[in-house]
């Protein structure tokens, strides 16, 4: 069977593309790597958004979830567990090609987020010793750090949400961040002021101690020098991400810098045929949020539209 549309990620951006290609009657196909619903699901599941519009606030994997129920109500096929690796043009449409099959679309919209990742390591001493045994780098469940003493490394958004995030169920939670200022959103630069987080500025963890089942976190002050020991149960590492190599630029496709697709205002690409929204592409002025992608996924749409139903007569 050809689809009219193959999407490449099942994120927000993916999955909102297939709730507008449904409108326009497309036969739609989604092809994801992991688990759809992208980051709300598989990275952040227990965080709360607070930024997406009509939900004062709602955890990542429900809103993620609900992305997924409404793209598979509207008639869309999501596939799971399906990575894409090759996309190439054929006779009739493209052939996409995953671990499992070839599947053919008359047009695809690449929605593959910031593809694979690592998070960045702090290479300290005891780190990787205790990786998965108090030593974490993103929170799967914070039900998980309950009556827990937390200490959370980081200064951006994310390090901040987690300090949020874990506040709740923690004993206490210690935010240690190199800096003395956080580069981080207001909103949650001033929910921290308002929590009981303790934060530790000009601070860094420079090693990690077992102590009878607990882990004993060596900070130094970078301004004072002085190092204070602080026994804790849990450390959340969260200082940013080492991208692994994709395969997404043997696609043909135009990129700005190693991974970022390069796209006009109808989120077209440098492949006619190929259009892209959400985190994977690049413009002026670019914002990495769900909002956005959502907004983009709907414009890719509708130049697909445009591209297969061309000449276009509205
Ligand atoms: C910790 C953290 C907190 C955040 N909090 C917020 C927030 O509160 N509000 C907000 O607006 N934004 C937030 N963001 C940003 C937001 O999550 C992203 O902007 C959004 O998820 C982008 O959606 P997307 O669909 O483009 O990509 P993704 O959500 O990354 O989805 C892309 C999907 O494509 C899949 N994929 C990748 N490669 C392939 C392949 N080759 N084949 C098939 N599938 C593939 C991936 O598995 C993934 O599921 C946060 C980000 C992080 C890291």
């Amino acid at each position: 069977m050809v689809h009219d549309l193959i999407v490449i990620g099942g994120g927000p951006a993916g999955l909102t593309a297939g709730v507008y290609a449904r409108t326009r009657n497309l036969s739609t196909l989604i092809l994801e790597a992991e688990q759809a619903g992208g980051q709300l699901s598989w990275l952040y599941p227990t965080k709360s958004v607070y930024d997406y519009p009509s939900y004062i606030a709602i955890e990542g994997h429900e809103l993620g979830q609900l992305f997924v129920e409404h793209a598979r109500v509207s008639g869309v096929e999501v596939r799971e567990g399906e990575t894409v690796e090759e996309v190439r043009r054929g006779p009739k449409a493209f052939e996409v090609r995953t671990s499992k099959g070839v599947y053919e679309g008359r047009a695809v919209i690449v929605a593959i987020g910031n593809g694979p990742f690592n998070p960045r390591v702090l290479e300290i001493p005891g780190e990787t010793e205790h990786e998965g045994r108090g030593v974490h780098y993103r929170v799967r469940d914070r039900r998980s750090f309950k009556g827990h003493c937390v200490l959370v490394v980081g200064g951006g958004d994310s390090a901040l949400e987690i300090a949020l995030e874990v506040v709740a169920p923690a004993k206490e939670v210690t935010l240690v961040h190199r800096r003395a200022e956080f580069r981080a959103m207001e909103k949650n630069v001033q929910a921290v002021q308002k929590s009981p987080v303790n934060v530790l500025f000009n601070s860094e963890l420079v090693s990690i101690e077992d102590v009878d089942g607990r882990l004993d976190a060596v900070v130094y002050n970078n301004m004072t020098l002085e190092k204070v020991v602080k026994r804790v149960d849990s450390i959340i590492i969260n200082v940013g991400f080492e991208p692994l190599q994709t395969k997404v630029e043997r696609w043909g496709l135009e990129l700005e810098g190693a991974r970022n697709i390069k796209v006009r205002p109808d989120m077209s690409t440098s492949v006619p045929g190929v259009f892209a929204c959400g985190d994977a592409v690049w413009y002026p002025s670019k914002e990495k949020r769900i909002v956005t992608g959502c907004g983009e996924a709907v414009t890719a749409v509708i130049s697909v539209y445009k591209y297969l139903k061309a000449p276009y007569w509205a």
